[in-house]
């Protein structure tokens, strides 16, 4: 009987605070959200690293996102170039109060309703660009000036990225630039 009644108590109590903790763990994980309104989401690393995550853009030009937030604690230099494409796509990009979500996101794409459950996490790119041995863009939007055949290289094996560099020229030349590689 005894047995019974707790099991009643924890039943009654997990009725109160399940379904409300779950939801504010979510909030924690997406910067404010709950996960069914996420369409895709970067940790903190991927949104300070120079380029920008290919799925974010699609997920930012889909029809269903309504807004970006960005986590208030990263550099504004970070997330500048999301702030371009929020205004290429249409939407607003916000910043969740700084501090107060510790989770390991740093970035949301917001839809303006609940999603189907899609994949939020996108996989980071900085191994895979370190093993085939190109110089790596440069953060805060500035272009790398490459030799010819990093460019080519560049083009072949990360055509998502060239538009982060360009060539050297003749007179890049003359000043004393050259490529890293
Ligand atoms: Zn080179």
């Amino acid at each position: 009987m005894k047995g019974n009644t707790e099991e009643i108590d924890r039943y009654i109590f997990h009725g109160i605070h399940g379904p409300y903790e779950t939801r504010r763990q979510e909030r924690v994980l997406y910067l404010g959200s709950l996960r069914e309104r996420v369409l895709k989401a970067l940790t903190r690393e991927q949104v300070r690293e120079p380029w920008v995550y290919q799925e974010i853009i699609r997920a930012a030009h889909s029809k269903k996102a309504k807004k970006i937030i960005v986590s208030g604690d990263i550099a504004r230099k970070h997330y500048k170039k999301y702030e371009e494409l929020a205004r290429q796509a249409g939407l607003r990009l916000k910043l969740s109060s700084s501090g107060r979500y510790k989770g390991d996101t740093g970035l949301v794409v917001l839809a303006d309703q609940a999603v189907e459950n899609n994949t939020i996490a996108v996989p980071g790119r900085m191994e895979s660009y370190r093993g085939m041995n190109i110089p790596l863009p440069l953060s805060g939007g500035k272009k790398r000036k490459v030799c010819a055949k990093c460019y080519h290289r560049i083009n072949r094996l990360a055509p998502e990225l060239i538009g982060y560099y360009r060539r050297l020229r003749f007179f890049d030349k003359l000043l004393g630039e050259r490529c890293e590689c």
